[in-house]
């Protein structure tokens, strides 16, 4: 199959997302592959985001509060913070690209992967460091976040290529357009 293409960045964010919702149905149905019930439930949310009758940012809020309750533990790696000074303020979106001091950019990490991460695309220095995938919790938050920060500054019918001229807290090249197979995942 030839790669897809997308005409904006919503077109893109729709899409991934609708592919981590798939990868959520798979894993709750138990699969361990993509089957046709799988493929039907990606077809349906994506052109439901498409046309408008979902929206991605539902439920932002409150999950970005979940995250950031689990302050026991850093958000990337897991590590649990065995005292408080162990564990850093990490800004979702780097703070030297923009990303806000509000509550809802920051998540605590372990001073490790704060200080690898830098201003780094989160996706792409997760893969890199990790050499996996975020959680489908993190990838989700970080998908909204993203979609959040395009309706704000009115980037969500940009092409893509104009993307590229422009000095953004993320990395549009970094949005997974798939996934690996529902066993890869923990939840
Ligand atoms: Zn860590």
């Amino acid at each position: 199959m030839p790669e897809r293409t997308f005409k904006s960045l919503a077109e893109l964010l729709y899409w991934s997302y609708a592919n981590l919702q798939m990868v959520d149905a798979a894993c709750n149905m138990g699969k361990d592959t993509y089957d046709r019930t799988c493929y039907m439930i990606r077809s349906k949310a994506y052109k439901a985001y498409c046309e408008g009758r979902w929206k991605i940012s539902d439920l932002y809020k409150q999950q970005i509060e979940k995250l950031q309750q689990s302050n026991h533990a850093c958000a990337y790696c897991g590590k649990v913070f065995l005292s408080p000074k162990e564990a850093t303020i990490d800004h979702i979106f780097p703070r030297i690209k923009g990303g806000s001091n509000e509550m809802e950019n920051i998540v605590f990490a372990c001073k490790t992967c704060n200080s690898s991460k830098g201003d780094k695309d989160m996706f792409g220095w997760y893969i890199d460091h990790f050499n996996t995938f975020p959680s489908i919790y993190l990838t989700a938050n970080y998908l909204k976040k993203i979609y959040m920060y395009a309706q704000d500054n009115n980037l969500l019918n940009e092409e893509l290529s104009t993307l590229d001229t422009l000095d953004l807290p993320f990395d549009w090249h970094c949005i997974p357009k798939k996934y690996p197979v529902p066993k890869h995942f923990q939840k």
